[in-house]
C-alpha cells in the first residue's frame, strides 16, 4: 500500500472527496506524510504518539489530516505558516522528531513539479497530467529529512482553564481571554452593529435655571484662565445664564427626569453575568475615578482631584517611568478612553506628573467601559522604578593603560557620571587585555561588595578585546551586547549570575568612544540599570529610530530626542 491503508487510487478518491479535487499538493503531501511517519518512529518511545506541524496552509494540512490521527480540531496539528512546503511529526511529550521538506535541489529531473512549485507558468498552461505523473514517479525522492525539536507550545498538555461568560454578549469563553470576548473587543470577523450611543436630552440655557449641571463645564479665557466654572451637580441659577452664554453655551445637559429615567431603565437591564454592579452608563468623572485606581502601578499616585473628566498621576519617587507599552496601545485603541504618559523610560522626579487619563464621551456605555477595563485586567499600565544607590566597582581594561604607557582618562569620567545618581565608587581596578586577569578583577570587585561593575574598553572586534569573554567567565548571563544607540553601539549590559552568598550584581561594559563623546549609550543605560527595569533586546530594537545622537552644538540631553 502506498499511503497507510490506501493504495494510490484509493487515496486519490478520498482526497477528492475531502479536499474537493486531487490537488497536486495533496498527493505530494501524502508521500511526505508517509515519509515523516516512517522517520519519526524511532523518536516515539513506547507510546507511539505524535503531534504535527504544517508549515503551509495550502493542501499539506489535508494530507496530514487524512493520513495521521492529527487534526486541527483535536489540537494535534498546528499550522505554523512559514510559507515553506514542509511538515514535521514529533513526539507528543518530548517535541523531538523529524521535519520533511520539498527539496528544491532534487527537482531537476521533474520539470513539471518545478514549474508548479515555482509558478513558472499560469495554472491553466501547466500540464497537470504530467505533474501528477511526476509526483507518482518521484515519490519521496524529492524530499529531505531534518531532525527537529519543536517549541514547547506545540506539544505537551495545554489546559484551557476555567470558562466564564462574556460580560457583553454572554457567550461562554475561556477565562484566560478576559472578561469580554475578542469579538466584543472589536475583533469580530463580521460586520456587526455598533452599540448605540446614549441619547441625552439637552435644554436651552434659558430652560436650565434651577436645574443641576450633568457635567463639569470648562471656561477658557486665553492667557488668563482655564478651569471648571461649573461642576457636575451644581444647581444653575438664573444669574448663571449670562456666564454660560459668555462661555459659548447655547444648549446644555442637565439632570432632569427624562435623563434620570433613562438612567433607571438602563440600570435595571437584566442578564449581565459579570460586573452586575457596573451601571449601564458611566459619567466621565466616575470613569476617571475608577481609572485613577486601575491605571497606575508601583510608586505612582493618582491625584485626588478629578476635573473635566480627567485624572492625572504623580511619581512618588525619583526613578524611571516604565510603561507596559503593548497594553497602553491596546487601551488607547479602544477609542473610548485615553491614557497619555511621558515617554517610555523617562527619568522622572518625585511629585512630577507622569500620566493623565480620561474618558472620551461624557458618558461611557457599559460596553465601552468593560472594553477599557478588560485591557486593565492584567494590572496597571505604568509604574515608577526608583533608582538604587549602587556600590560601583570600576574596572579599566587595556594593556597600554595597565602598563602605564597611556594615562587613564576613563575613571574620572565614570566617577562623575555615577555620582549624579548618588552612587558610591567603592574601587577602581586596572587590568591588562588578559581574559584571566580581567576575570579575577571582576571576581574581586564582586567579592568586595560591588553591586554594579562598570568595565571600560575591550569591547570591540579586535582579537585583543577579551573583556566580554572574561565577563562570561565571571558569570555574565542573559546580557545584551551590540545596542542600537550611537555613539556607544558596542556597549554591553547584563548581570552576573547570582551565587549563593553573593548578591545580584549588574554589569555595564563601556566602549572607548565614551572618552571622546560627552553623551553615549552609557548615559542611557546607567539610569535604566540603577532602576532595575527589565531590559530586553526588543526594548532597544524598538528605539533604534531616535538612537542616533544629533550632536547638537549645545547638548541638552536628556531633554532631547536622543534614545530614551
Ligand atoms: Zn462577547
Amino acid at each position: 500500500m502506498e499511503f497507510g491503508i490506501y493504495n494510490y487510487q484509493e487515496f486519490k478518491d478520498i482526497a477528492t472527496k475531502f479536499h474537493g479535487y486531487p490537488a497536486p499538493g495533496i498527493m505530494l503531501g501524502a508521500y511526505m506524510v508517509e515519509l515523516a511517519k516512517d522517520k519519526v518512529a524511532p523518536y516515539l518511545e513506547n507510546h507511539g504518539l505524535y503531534n504535527a506541524i504544517s508549515e503551509t496552509r495550502q493542501c499539506l494540512p489535508d494530507a496530514i489530516q487524512l493520513l495521521t490521527p492529527c487534526t486541527v480540531g483535536n489540537g494535534w496539528l498546528t499550522i505554523c505558516d512559514t510559507g515553506r512546503y514542509a511538515l514535521s511529526l514529533f513526539n507528543k511529550y518530548t517535541g523531538k522528531g523529524v521535519r520533511i521538506y520539498l527539496d528544491y535541489e532534487k527537482l531537476n529531473a521533474y520539470p513539471a513539479i518545478l514549474e508548479w512549485l515555482m509558478k513558472l507558468k499560469p495554472k491553466r498552461e501547466q500540464n497537470s497530467e504530467q505533474l501528477q505523473e511526476e509526483i507518482k514517479q518521484a515519490k519521496q525522492t524529492i524530499c529531505s529529512v531534518q531532525e527537529i525539536t519543536a517549541l514547547p507550545q506545540y506539544y505537551g498538555k495545554h489546559d484551557k482553564g476555567a470558562v466564564v461568560r462574556c460580560a457583553i454578549c454572554h457567550e461562554p469563553i475561556p477565562a484566560q481571554n478576559g472578561i469580554i470576548c475578542a469579538a466584543c473587543q472589536g475583533k469580530s470577523p463580521y460586520l456587526t452593529e455598533k452599540t448605540a450611543d446614549i441619547q441625552l436630552k439637552a435644554v436651552s440655557v434659558e430652560e436650565a435655571a434651577g436645574k443641576k449641571a450633568l457635567h463639569d463645564m470648562t471656561k477658557i479665557v486665553p492667557d488668563e484662565f482655564k478651569g471648571a466654572q461649573f461642576l457636575a451637580g451644581d444647581t444653575l441659577t438664573s444669574g448663571d445664564m449670562c456666564e454660560l452664554q459668555r462661555m459659548g453655551k447655547n444648549r446644555i445637559y442637565v439632570v432632569d427626569e427624562e435623563n434620570e429615567q433613562q438612567n433607571q431603565h438602563l440600570y435595571t437591564d437584566a442578564g449581565i453575568i459579570q460586573d452586575m454592579d457596573t451601571p449601564q452608563y458611566i459619567h466621565e468623572n466616575e470613569c476617571a475615578k475608577a481609572l485613577g485606581e486601575l491605571l497606575g502601578g508601583k510608586n505612582v499616585q493618582s491625584q485626588k482631584e478629578i476635573r473635566e473628566g480627567k485624572i492625572s498621576f504623580l511619581a512618588e519617587q525619583d526613578g524611571i517611568l516604565w510603561l507596559d507599552e503593548a497594553r497602553l496601545q491596546e487601551f488607547n485603541s479602544t477609542g473610548d478612553v485615553i491614557a497619555v504618559t511621558r515617554k517610555q523610560a523617562s527619568r522622572v522626579k518625585k511629585g512630577e506628573i507622569v500620566a493623565s487619563s480620561r474618558a472620551v464621551p461624557l458618558y461611557l456605555t457599559k460596553q465601552q467601559w468593560l472594553r477599557a477595563k478588560n485591557v486593565l485586567r492584567k494590572g496597571a499600565l505604568f509604574s515608577v522604578y526608583p533608582f538604587r544607590q549602587a556600590n560601583v566597582g570600576i574596572l579599566i581594561t587595556g594593556t597600554e593603560v595597565f602598563s602605564g604607557l597611556i594615562e587613564d582618562k576613563f575613571a574620572p569620567v565614570m566617577q562623575k557620571k555615577v555620582q549624579q545618581y548618588q552612587c558610591t565608587v567603592m574601587d577602581v581596578k586596572f587590568a591588562p587585555d588578559s581574559r584571566e586577569r580581567i576575570y579575577k578583577a571582576v571576581q574581586e570587585l564582586k567579592q568586595d561588595g560591588a553591586d554594579l561593575i562598570i568595565t571600560t574598553a575591550g569591547l570591540s572586534v579586535d582579537p585583543d578585546d577579551v573583556t566580554r569573554k572574561a565577563l562570561e567567565d565571571a558569570g555574565l548571563a542573559n546580557y545584551i551586547y551590540g545596542i542600537p544607540i550611537l555613539p556607544g553601539a558596542m556597549s554591553l549590559v547584563g548581570e552576573l549570575k547570582e551565587q549563593d552568598e553573593l548578591a545580584k550584581c549588574s554589569v555595564i561594559g563601556v566602549p572607548a568612544c565614551a572618552l571622546f563623546h560627552n553623551i553615549t549609550a552609557f548615559d542611557v543605560l546607567l539610569p535604566l540599570v540603577l532602576a532595575n527595569v527589565p531590559l530586553t533586546r526588543d526594548f532597544f530594537a524598538r528605539r533604534a529610530g531616535g538612537g542616533l545622537c544629533e550632536n547638537c552644538s549645545a547638548c541638552t540631553y536628556p531633554h532631547c530626542r536622543f534614545a530614551v
